[in-house]
């Protein structure tokens, strides 16, 4: 997997009349994103676990599990809480539109959009809730991971790591806190096509740890048992 292809905002449509998601997806990939698709509630949980998107756009009627009850769902998990989430509902239902912002849609467009608007809305939200990225930095902590000029340091001692371990620590820094399992881990870094060993999370964690620890350093990868790893200062094993 390409690194360019990694740092592509992901998005994911979840849409169930399928030549709206058609439209939506040969749009968005023609902007610049990476596109995934959900065609019920259900399906856009299993997809959000399992794909990490950088932000949902969810329609309102939904079979299975409405948009309003993934909504939901997405602002109750702290891994999905700062999720941006656009909602799109039909013509006619703009009392929902009130509903909507409650359950935490961070945005709101009515059916028939118009196709500009809703990428300036995509756009618009990735930045507010991306800056780092866009600025080609991410920060935890004493850890700096320049992007543009692919190099880490930790309170200015340069660190040296694998292309593995940079993409590990890549997606760990845009999560700080969050406990992803190794299969999550897995699907975000090495991408849901490829096949690996879930014990390969651990091999790359282990080189992780020891090129970012130095002496009298704070382990900043917590270990949590039968969950998986989390970037967290308060480091440690639990
Ligand atoms: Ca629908």
């Amino acid at each position: 997997m390409d690194r360019d292809n990694m740092s592509k905002p992901l998005v994911m449509v979840v849409e169930d009349e399928a030549a709206l998601v058609t439209m939506l997806r040969y749009n968005l990939e023609k902007e610049g994103y990476r596109v995934c698709e959900a065609v019920d509630g259900e399906e856009a949980l299993t997809v959000l676990a399992e794909r990490n998107p950088d932000l949902v756009l969810l329609d309102w009627m939904l079979p299975i599990l409405s948009g309003i009850e993934v909504c939901r769902q997405i602002r109750r998990k702290p891994r999905t809480r700062d999720l941006p989430v656009i909602m799109l509902t039909a013509r006619g239902e703009e009392g929902d539109k009130v509903r909507g912002l409650n359950t935490g849609a961070d945005d709101y467009l009515t059916k028939p959009f118009s196709l500009p608007e809703l990428l300036a809305r995509v756009k618009a939200l990735l930045r507010r809730v991306r800056p780092n990225q866009s600025k080609g930095a991410l920060q935890y902590e004493a850890i700096v991971m320049d992007l543009t000029a692919h190099r880490v340091t930790r309170a200015g001692r340069s660190i040296h790591l694998g292309p593995t371990e940079f993409r590990l620590l890549q997606f760990l820094l845009q999560h700080p806190g969050c406990v992803f399992s190794r299969e999550e881990l897995l699907n975000a870094v090495w991408g849901p096509d490829i096949y690996v060993e879930p014990r390969t999370v651990d091999v790359h964690i282990r080189r992780l740890r020891k090129a970012l620890n130095g002496e009298d350093e704070t382990d900043i990868i917590r270990t949590v048992r039968a969950a998986g790893y989390a970037l967290d200062a308060e480091g440690a094993m639990v």
